[in-house]
């Protein structure tokens, strides 16, 4: 093995471990983690996210959708906040939706030039939406695939991100009281994603 080490041969095989070798198995993490394929506007959890504009004040796709069945109230509480930077996230009540609240977070635009930047901001989407729902205490969150829709991050880089920052934040106790993270998708090719890539994340024991 040492031999092995000192030639250099056992890093490279480290280098290129798949990803799950990077987060241990837990079927206890697992069990926290759902998918489900349809509408995020109906959808009965603590919180659901937004996938918003800066504006906050409404958009298409997700936005237009979880600002319709809210109905008017929501956009007048947003109208209260001042906007929303890229990368951060804002709450507010859920209105006519099932969900208690919305938290509205500002995905990238995606270009494929500034690459890294987008996926720090779409990370950071993540996070800031998880912190801001245990700070809040509540016990789930439901997430849209933010940004790939009209702001066109690929659906792929985009889930990796996802999945990602949610393992870190369920490893930390931040998440002690936190029930469940689901994940809402809406096409079939989503979904496909999401399945093969949650056992990397989310390796069960
Ligand atoms: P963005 O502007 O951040 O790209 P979009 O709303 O265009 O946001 O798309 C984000 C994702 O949300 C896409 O995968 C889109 O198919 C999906 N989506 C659109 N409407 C809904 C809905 N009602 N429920 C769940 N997901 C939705």
């Amino acid at each position: 093995l040492c031999e092995l080490y000192a030639s250099g041969a056992l890093r490279a095989v480290a280098a290129s471990l798949p990803v799950n070798a990077r987060f241990p198995p837990s079927q206890r993490l697992l069990d926290r983690v759902s998918l489900y394929q349809g509408d995020i506007t109906k959808v009965e959890v603590d919180s659901i996210v937004n996938a918003a504009k800066r504006s906050l004040l409404g958009g298409g796709g997700v936005d237009g959708a979880i600002h319709q069945a809210a109905g008017p109230k929501l956009v007048e509480e947003c109208e209260t906040l001042d906007g929303c930077e890229t990368g951060d996230a804002k709450i507010t009540a859920g209105y006519n939706l099932p969900s208690k609240h919305v938290i509205h977070t500002v995905g990238p635009v995606y270009s494929r030039s500034r690459a890294e930047q987008c996926a720090h901001l779409l990370a950071s989407c993540y996070r800031r939406s998880l912190q801001i729902a245990s700070q809040h205490s509540l016990k789930h969150i439901a997430f849209p695939s933010i940004s790939t829709g009209i702001y066109g991050y690929p659906v792929p880089d985009a889930t990796h991100i996802a999945l990602k920052e949610t393992r870190k934040f369920l490893d930390s106790e931040d998440s002690d009281n936190f029930d469940r993270v689901i994940f809402v998708v809406f096409s079939d090719e989503d979904m496909d994603v999401y399945q093969e890539l949650v056992p990397l994340y989310f390796p069960p024991d």
